[in-house]
């Protein structure tokens, strides 16, 4: 038996106690939670390894306090902290989606700061409503009558369908029963908030007939869903939306539609195809419109509803309103993010994603070439060259679409691809790029002005720890 093995053997008696590796209070030093953590941690791995390899004696004393300390230190550290997205993709989930905007993160840091008016009505001196800003903003960008702000765009599809379908039927097109990011599966959804699911069609047709078919009594809803993270090319076919608007008025149900992505205006305008946008959602007969804040908007992570005001009002009378609520952080960047869009001018400046997205071919190429400049003057045996690519825009918009862009080739000698990509991600801070044909890429569209010398620094440092 491992274990027993283990407590006889002589080599973990030389372990010395966790008590010995967590020092003493000194000022600077990390707080002592945090250094019987380390200590523990340490001693684990090293456990760990004795055992996994007979040959393993225990490390020194010296080495183990070393470990010990610098863990310590580490773990005071936030564990989420900034990196540099070297990876091209503009909106990228697993580094935070949508950069804020100046006013954005102002309002934010004012938000935090203090006191807001979030539920109060200056004026009248009384309790009112959380996010009317906000609510102003959508309704005056979008023309709906009245609109909503929830947590992400998961829990807008939530709260509707349990205001409007609880306890009845939801018709989805078998094409539009999406999965997206891993977690969140259409059909899980609609279980969650308590309706049932009718599947209409095929995954690649589905016709207006289909829909007729399925509208029994006990259908409250019908469902469109933007397949934002996959395309479906050739024998497609799905019918208009206000097709499907002008069914579900006919039958009295609901007709409401899952964009995604949320554009406020034509995509094409900042040089990338065409996205389903709000406005031609709404145009085209829906009663209700969800999206979310941190995709192509730009903005914090937020659920957006938008669209008539009677169903509206049955979404905030739905108890999981509270609970899906935003907090006044995200209300403050949400109203800063959406007055930039008074015009579209303004919003390209303003708005860093919308910025990224529409930079021209030259301008990327010009960073590119300032970073390349950058790593060949840290004289570390680097070869670096620009290389045109194409990056995705990410955040389950435009599946498929690419973007001309630059990036540079970066090589270590006498270090793998693999090697100096985890290098790079040991920065301080982490720099996040990709592999390519045996190279390190790091993608010049989303990095931002400072970001070559940073880059230059950082490489310098991590190549120099490990020469
Ligand atoms: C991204 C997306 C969602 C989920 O929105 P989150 O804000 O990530 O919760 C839902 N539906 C569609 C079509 C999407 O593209």
């Amino acid at each position: 038996m491992r274990y027993l093995r283990r407590v006889n053997d002589s080599r973990f008696r030389a372990l010395p106690a966790v008590e010995a590796l967590v020092g003493p209070d000194a000022p600077g030093a990390p707080a002592r939670v945090l250094r019987v953590e380390a200590a523990r941690l340490v001693l684990g791995e090293a456990r760990a390894a004795m055992t996994a390899n007979e040959n393993c004696t225990a490390p020194s004393a010296d080495e183990l306090t070393r470990s010990a300390s610098e863990r310590a230190r580490k773990l005071a550290e936030p564990l989420q902290s900034r990196v540099i997205n070297a990876t091209g993709v503009v909106l990228h989930t697993n580094l935070g989606r949508a950069p804020l905007s100046e006013p954005a993160r102002r309002a934010i840091a004012q938000a935090a700061s203090g006191y807001l008016s979030l539920e109060y009505d200056v004026p009248e001196g009384r309790r009112s409503h959380r996010a009317l800003g906000v609510e102003a903003w959508l309704t005056r960008l979008t023309g709906a009558e009245a609109a909503l702000a929830v947590n992400n765009g998961a829990a807008a599809l939530l709260l509707v369908v349990s205001a409007l379908a609880q306890g009845r039927k939801v018709v989805v097109s078998r094409g539009e029963l999406v999965e997206i990011g891993g977690s969140f599966r259409l059909p899980e959804i609609l279980k969650k908030a308590g309706a049932t699911l009718v599947e209409v069609g095929t995954t690649n047709r589905t016709r207006l007939d289909d829909y007729r078919r399925a509208l029994t009594p006990e259908v409250a809803l019908i469902l469109k869903v933007h397949p934002s993270n996959f395309r479906l090319v050739g024998f497609a076919e799905r019918p208009e939306r206000e097709e499907l608007a002008e069914l579900a008025r006919e039958s009295g149900v609901s007709f409401v539609e899952d964009v995604g992505s949320g554009a406020l205006f034509d995509t094409r305008t900042i040089g990338v195809e065409h996205e389903p946008t709000v406005l031609e959602s709404l145009n085209g007969g829906a009663d209700l419109v969800t999206f979310s804040a941190d995709k192509l908007l730009g903005g914090p992570q937020a659920g957006l509803v938008v669209g008539r005001r009677d169903r509206i009002a049955a979404l905030k009378r739905d108890p999981l309103a509270r609970a899906l609520r935003i907090d006044k952080l995200t209300v403050a960047a949400l109203e800063a993010t959406l007055a930039a869009y008074v015009d579209l001018e303004s919003a390209r400046e303003q708005i860093p994603a919308l910025a990224l997205l529409a930079a021209p071919a030259d301008a990327i190429q010009a960073q590119a070439e300032r970073l390349r400049d950058a790593l060949l003057s840290t004289k570390h045996g680097l070869v670096a060259t620009v290389v045109p690519q194409a990056s995705e825009v990410g955040g389950g918009a435009l599946p498929g679409a690419s973007l001309p862009t630059f990036a540079v080739a970066l090589e270590a000698k006498g270090r793998s691809a693999a090697v100096l990509e985890r290098l790079l991600r040991l920065g301080r801070p982490p720099i996040i790029a990709r592999i390519q044909d045996d190279r390190v890429l790091l993608d010049a569209r989303t990095l931002l002005m400072e970001d070559p010398a940073e880059i230059a620094r950082i490489v310098g440092e991590v190549l120099a720890v490990e020469a």
